[in-house]
């Protein structure tokens, strides 16, 4: 293929390059098509050849980490011993290794040729040939070595190579080869940096064109970080400003006047049988000042586990559902409670079902009434029947209710965002554990029109304030920073050596005092290679059984993980709220929002895989009601730094104190948690500088508040716009 004569960003690769429908199918997986798409294609990280082990060089006696190939893998059992093993090889150019896994022979299972590996463990040797035992396996998706055993060859008096993430006939050499060749063609020439001049002299950052030659290869250190730096500020920066323009945008629209009556209120109130806290009914007040003003809410209440977010979304709903649409004096809003599991659906629902009963409603007693939407399920409530319960109903007729007004309330899981779920007049949408969802989805839920619904977020996943600052930009914020009277501290213990037997006693202590247990593991399953190669950890089903039939044979010992069918788990759930489930084995499906008050003990096995403020949420399963609640951490991990991460939990105050411990003890690599909030891995690099992420929302705020249709920015316009309606508004 010719040279087209001007290569630009927007330029298609394969107009400038000769390339193989493997290597196209390769940069399509990367999400790579034009000129800019690979230019923004960053390394993952830098190297030096002298970090590099090669096959060649391993001794008998070495400690060594690898990076190679899977070449194969088989079982097969000990000559004369007959264990069952698995036995591979994996080459890195240099050379092959045999590695064996004794006792484990489903790692076989999970090998397969070509796979990427990184293997630690011990060089031993057997009749003078040298093997790796036993060494721990990190399937990875690069090779900072390529297949000939150099790197770039040819460039060795560079000391820094990038590496970049591989996939199937794309490598990390021809990313950098492609690169180098991108910019000789003069395709730098020809691109526009949106960010603002000024801004980048304010804060000392390099130009896009700079920082793309510093990033892909920089003669020292200094100069990818500085690109790195400015790569990053310019992803929050544009979050920022996306976030402030949506604010901008939704302020223009209506919102529903919501006020209930006092006396009403005040009544639903008294159903609950306790007090509000004093941070509940301060919520409250916010949100009931939001809904006087006519624009629409969007707040976040952000509320550790156990705060009592539920009390606050039922109260705000009740008063949207008895609040009259505002064309009509007749019918009521609608309110959408969207939750991320089918658990915490049902479970709302249940609830719900209990606030909203006869005497909630109307002055005539009746019943508020209350669906349920789960991708397997459509229940609604009062049941015609029996109406103190629900009843299943036919999708159809569910959403042809929803869509004529006549149901209030509807509680659901995703489903609620299809696009066959269209409410006659939506007041409230009400978004349960929404850093489980994407923005997306989020505003998905929100649909634009002349009126837009007021949104209530709710979290109690504490994230580090940089991060919230970044992605809630939009968002009025509300803590509930108070815990009900009376809960007890939880008591945390980290466990390293194996004192299960100690743990299994108190469970039993616990069980025969009326209380029940959580035992968490890292799996379902034995090895799931899905999940890459997380070995030796535990699993659901194989510790379930162990239990139930070695340690704890006269109790009822249930099992819950996201595999199971729907009817199945809400049968497990209903099993143990009732009691009659003494002990739950399950997998982190319940971090979010189980709430079984009698629950009082939770063990959490190979905790090490867990991030800290998930093992935060799980913890918060047993700070549920007045009794003294327990935690055990248990890790088999030597890592220093699991150690001290799991350790912060023992100590912290509370979630946001560790959520800022997790954001600085995490290495940036394990942070990719960040996808979900659509930032990439280096803007979460820079979510650890408090001072990078309020400069870009200090510029954002401006931009928007002197310009807010960016008339007089066209880049960043089109850029946010873009964003938009990815996001939000479609
Ligand atoms: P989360 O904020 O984690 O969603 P929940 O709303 O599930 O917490 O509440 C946790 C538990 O505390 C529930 O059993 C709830 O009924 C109870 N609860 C909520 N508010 C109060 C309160 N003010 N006083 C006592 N218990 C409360
Ligand atoms: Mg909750």
């Amino acid at each position: 293929m010719k040279d087209p004569d001007v290569t630009t960003p927007a330029t298609p690769l394969e107009t400038i390059f000769r390339l193989t429908s493997i290597q196209k199918n390769g940069l399509t997986k990367l999400g790579v098509t034009n000129a800019d798409d690979l230019l923004h294609y960053f390394p993952t990280r830098y190297t030096s050849i002298a970090e590099i082990k090669h096959i060649a060089d391993l001794a008998k006696g070495d400690t060594a980490t690898i990076y190679g190939r899977v070449v194969s893998s088989k079982t097969s059992k000990g000559f004369r011993t007959k264990i069952p093993m698995t036995e591979a090889v994996v080459e890195d150019g240099t050379g092959r290794i045999k590695c064996v896994w004794f006792h484990q022979a489903y790692i076989s299972k999970m090998l397969v040729p070509e796979m990427m590996v990184k293997l630690s463990g011990h060089v031993e040797e057997r009749g003078g040939v040298p093997y790796i035992a036993n060494p721990e396996l990190v399937r990875t998706n690069e090779l900072p070595l390529d297949a000939s055993g150099s790197l770039f060859e040819g460039e060795k008096e560079t000391q820094f190579y990038p590496v970049y993430s591989e996939t199937k006939g794309i490598t990390s050499r021809f990313i950098y080869h492609h690169i180098q060749k991108l910019f000789s063609k003069g395709v730098l020439d020809n691109i526009v940096d949106p960010i603002p001049k000024d801004i980048l002299a304010k804060y000392n950052l390099p130009t896009l064109t700079t920082a793309l030659v510093w990033i892909h290869a920089p003669q020292k250190e200094s100069d990818a970080q500085s690109a790195r730096k400015r790569f990053a500020f310019e992803e929050v920066f544009m979050i920022q400003l996306a976030r402030q323009r949506e604010r901008a945008l939704t302020k223009e629209h209506s919102g529903f006047v919501i006020e209930p009556e006092e006396k009403a209120l005040a009544h639903f109130t008294s159903r609950f049988p306790f007090k509000p806290t004093a941070s509940q009914i301060h919520a409250l007040k916010d949100i009931f000042s939001d809904f006087k003003k006519g624009i629409p809410m969007g707040r976040l209440l952000e509320g550790d586990v156990g705060s009592g977010k539920t009390f606050v979304a039922a109260i705000s709903a009740y008063a949207v559902a008895t609040t009259p649409p505002h064309d009509n004096k007749f019918g009521n809003l609608q309110v959408a409670y969207m939750a991320p599991t089918e658990i915490l659906a049902e479970q709302h629902f249940k609830s719900f079902i209990e606030y909203f009963q006869s005497g909630a409603g109307d002055k005539s007693g009746n019943p508020i009434e209350i669906g349920l939407l789960t991708g397997s399920v459509a229940k609604k409530f009062p049941s015609k029947l029996d109406p103190s319960g629900a009843t299943k109903v036919s999708k159809a007729q569910l959403l042809k209710w929803v869509a004529e007004g006549k149901l209030p309330i509807l509680i659901g899981t995703h489903a609620l965002i299809q696009k066959s779920v269209q409410f006659k007049n939506l007041g409230l949408a009400i978004v349960d554990e929404q850093h489980k969802f994407g923005t997306m989805q989020r505003g998905k839920l929100v649909r634009k029109d002349t009126f837009i619904p007021h949104l209530l977020s709710m979290t109690a996943t504490p994230i580090p304030r940089t991060l919230a600052l970044t992605i809630y930009g939009n968002l009025d914020l509300t803590l509930l920073d108070e815990m009900p009277v009376g809960r007890l501290p939880i008591k945390t213990e980290f466990v390293t050596k194996n004192n299960r037997k100690e743990i299994e006693e108190h469970i039993r202590e616990e069980i025969n005092n009326g209380r029940q247990a959580y035992i968490i593991c890292p799996r379902i399953n034995e090895p799931d290679p899905e999940k890459g190669l997380a070995l030796n950890a535990k699993s659901v089903i194989t510790e379930a059984k162990r239990i139930a039939e070695d340690i704890f044979p006269e109790f009822e010992v249930g099992v819950l993980h996201g595999k199971m069918k729907p009817a199945e788990k809400e049968w497990v759930m209903e099993e143990f709220k009732k009691g009659a489930i003494h002990i739950l084995v399950a997998t982190s499906v319940i971090e979010v929002g189980v709430n079984v008050p009698n629950a009082t003990i939770i063990v959490i096995e190979g905790a090490e895989r867990f991030g800290l403020a998930q093992l935060h949420q799980l913890r918060g399963r047993v700070i549920r009601s007045n009794h003294q609640a327990y935690c055990y951490i248990l890790t088999d991990s030597t890592n220093e730094v699991s150690h001290k991460r799991l350790k912060a939990l023992v100590g912290a105050k509370n979630g946001f104190e560790l959520a800022e411990l997790d954001l600085t003890l995490r290495g940036s690599g394990e942070l990719s948690g960040g996808k979900q909030w659509g930032i990439s891995d280096l803007g979460m690099e820079a979510i650890k500088n408090i001072k990078m992420v309020e400069a870009a929302r200090a510029e954002a705020y401006r931009i928007i508040a002197e310009n807010p249709d960016l008339t007089k920015y066209p880049l960043l316009r089109s850029k946010i716009d873009t964003h938009l309606k990815e996001t939000h508004w479609e």
